[in-house]
C-alpha cells in the first residue's frame, strides 16, 4: 500500500482496507474513517468520523452514527489490549482499524486479611434491592437523542479526588470490587452540575440502599453519568439539561461514611473513568 494511501486512512492504529473477490481495488476511495480526539487507554474513550455513510461496528457491536458521521466509542475499565473498529462502506469496502488500548496502572492494594464473608443480606434487604436494580436496568435501557457524548466534559463539583476510579483492593491474593466511579469531596449542599448536556433517566426519589439519592443522566449513544449520595435533586425525570446546569447536591445518603459525590460514568455495560473526560486532568 502506497504510503500517502495508508496516510489517508487515517492516525491511529494498523488500517487496512480490502476489497473481496475483486481487483486492482486500490483505486476506488475508501470513504474517510477518522478518530479523534481519543484516550485510547482502559477506562478511556474515543470519538471519530465516518463519511460515506460507512456501518461502523466495534469487536462486532455495531456503533451509530450522527447524521454528520460522528460516532462515540468508550473502553471498559478491563478491556483487552486491542479492540477492532469495522467500516463497511456501500461499495463493498471494508476498512478495519487495529486500536491499542493502553493498560493502566490501577490503584492496588494489597490487605493482609481475608476478605470479608459478606453478612447475609435479610429477605427484605433482597426485595428492595431487586426493585433498586430493577429500576436502574430501566432507566439504562432507556435511550435518548442527547449529545452530551460530543462534549467535552466539565467538573460536576469542585475538590479534591478522595477516591480513584479502578481502585482495589487485594485481601490475600483475593481482589475485591473495583471502585466504579470518580469520588469528590465536597461539602453536604454543594452544587452538582451537569457534565455535559443530557436527559435525567433516573431520579430516586426515595434513597436507594447503596447509592443514595441516585441521579442518572444519559448523554447519548450510550454514555451515561451516575450521580450517588446525593442530598437533594434539581431536576426531575425526563428532563432535558445543559451542561453546567444545577442538577443536584452532595451528600452523604445511601452507603457512604462522609458528604462526597460519586460520579460514575458507562458507556453500555463499559465502566469508564470520569478523569479521562475531564481535560487537563488525570
Ligand atoms: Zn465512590
Amino acid at each position: 500500500m502506497p504510503a500517502d494511501r495508508r496516510q489517508a486512512l487515517g492516525l491511529f492504529g494498523a488500517a487496512l482496507a480490502t476489497l473481496a473477490g475483486r481487483t486492482g481495488a486500490t483505486s476506488i476511495a475508501l470513504p474517510p474513517l477518522e478518530l479523534g480526539p481519543a484516550r485510547l487507554t482502559q477506562g478511556g474513550w474515543a470519538r471519530g468520523m465516518a463519511q460515506g455513510g460507512l456501518a461502523l461496528d466495534l469487536d462486532g457491536r455495531a456503533i451509530p452514527c450522527d447524521a454528520s458521521g460522528a460516532f462515540f466509542l468508550a473502553f471498559d475499565r478491563d478491556a483487552a489490549p486491542v479492540a477492532r473498529l469495522t467500516g463497511r462502506a456501500a461499495n463493498g469496502w471494508v476498512a478495519t482499524r487495529d486500536l491499542a488500548i493502553a493498560p493502566r496502572a490501577w490503584q492496588i492494594e494489597h490487605v493482609d486479611a481475608p476478605l470479608r464473608p459478606p453478612s447475609v443480606p435479610s429477605e427484605q434487604f433482597l426485595a428492595i434491592r431487586k426493585a433498586e436494580l430493577a429500576r436502574i436496568a430501566a432507566a439504562r435501557a432507556r435511550t435518548t437523542d442527547a449529545r452530551g457524548w460530543s462534549q467535552s466534559m466539565i467538573r460536576p463539583v469542585p475538590g479534591r479526588v478522595s477516591g480513584r476510579f479502578g481502585a482495589q483492593r487485594i485481601y490475600r491474593g483475593e481482589p475485591g470490587s473495583y471502585h466504579t466511579g470518580l469520588d469528590l469531596a465536597a461539602g453536604s449542599g454543594t452544587t452538582i452540575l451537569a457534565p455535559a448536556d443530557g436527559v435525567v433517566i433516573l431520579a430516586a426519589d426515595a434513597p436507594f440502599t447503596l447509592e443514595g439519592k441516585l441521579l442518572m443522566v444519559d448523554h447519548g449513544m450510550g454514555l451515561s453519568s451516575a450521580f450517588l449520595h446525593c442530598s437533594a435533586h434539581r431536576v426531575s425525570e425526563g428532563q432535558a439539561v445543559h451542561q453546567g446546569q444545577a442538577i443536584a447536591e452532595v451528600g452523604m445518603t445511601g452507603r457512604a461514611t462522609g458528604p462526597h459525590l460519586h460520579w460514575g460514568l458507562r458507556w453500555r455495560e463499559a465502566r469508564l473513568d470520569p478523569l479521562l473526560f475531564l481535560p487537563g486532568e488525570q
